[in-house]
């Protein structure tokens, strides 16, 4: 059935002059998508205005790969400081990131964005298994490829998931969306003097424990060379901003 929607597609996009990436990850949290800091669920307009911007990417030529938090839904260290099992409870997250998906997936169809949802936990009906070569595949012809349920295991969150999917399928950079400009030397919402780093050194930001990201996530890009950008979702335009290259919010690499 696959096969027979993929010779239905319109070859896909060339990449459009100008662009810095031609495949990447985008990481966006679960609350991004929640509309509200600490909200619970989906805010349609929210996912809308993000679908769009995705959309945008994908007809310039990017090959784009999403992993989707679920933390607007449920995060297994929560279930867990309830007296859960840490394993149930992660597991419940990551069921979590899977209802993220299929509603990406939706609001991106709705874009005539032709989009895949693979699983690291098979849900056949729902989504297809994630294969790696088949995810390369897919984004080659022009698919976006949404990653649903992390990386299939507890203990692990979707930071770590996206640096994973990103060295698995080649990708240039992760671009990690968050609710602020970029990582600052203290907390911006609590400081006002925060300074916001334009640039950051692996070791810097595990050395300091910084909280935007995970430190197996940035462990790894660090290991593999793949630079992290970090910026804010919801300023408009953002998305295609760092496709484009442009210098905002933070970027974690090497030395130089
Ligand atoms: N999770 C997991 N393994 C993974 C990815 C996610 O167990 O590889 C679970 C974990 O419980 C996590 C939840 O899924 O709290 C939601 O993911 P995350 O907290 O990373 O979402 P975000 O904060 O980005 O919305």
């Amino acid at each position: 059935m696959a096969e027979e929607k993929d010779s239905m597609l319109p070859p896909p996009p060339s990449p459009a002059s100008g662009l810095k990436y031609r495949r990447i990850i985008l990481k966006i949290s679960g609350e991004a998508l929640c509309g509200k800091e600490g909200g619970f669920g989906i805010h349609p307009e929210t996912l809308l205005r993000v679908a769009a911007e995705i959309a945008e990417l994908q007809r310039m030529g990017v090959q784009i790969g999403i992993v989707v938090g679920g933390g607007n839904i449920f995060r297994g260290l929560k279930g867990a400081s309830a007296g859960m099992d840490r394993s149930q409870s992660d597991y419940m997250g990551m069921l979590a990131t899977v209802i993220n998906s299929l509603a990406l997936q939706d609001a991106l169809e709705k874009q005539a964005v032709p989009t895949r949802v693979m699983t690291a936990i098979e849900i056949r009906q729902i989504a297809e298994p994630y294969i790696r070569r088949r995810a390369i595949r897919h984004l080659e012809k022009g698919y976006v490829v949404i990653f649903g349920a992390g990386t299939g295991n507890p203990f692990f969150s979707t930071d770590t998931a996206a640096a994973l999917r990103a060295m698995e399928i080649q990708a240039q950079a992760l671009f990690k969306a968050t609710k602020v400009e970029g990582i600052y030397d203290r907390d911006p919402q609590r400081h006002e003097d925060a300074q916001m780093f334009n640039r950051l050194t692996y070791d810097r930001f595990l050395v300091d424990k910084i909280g935007v990201m995970d430190s197996t996530a940035v462990t790894l890009c660090r290991e593999n060379k793949l630079p992290i950008r970090v910026f804010k979702l919801t300023t408009r335009g953002n998305i295609l901003r760092v496709c484009l290259g442009d210098d905002i919010g933070t970027v974690v690499g090497e030395e130089s």
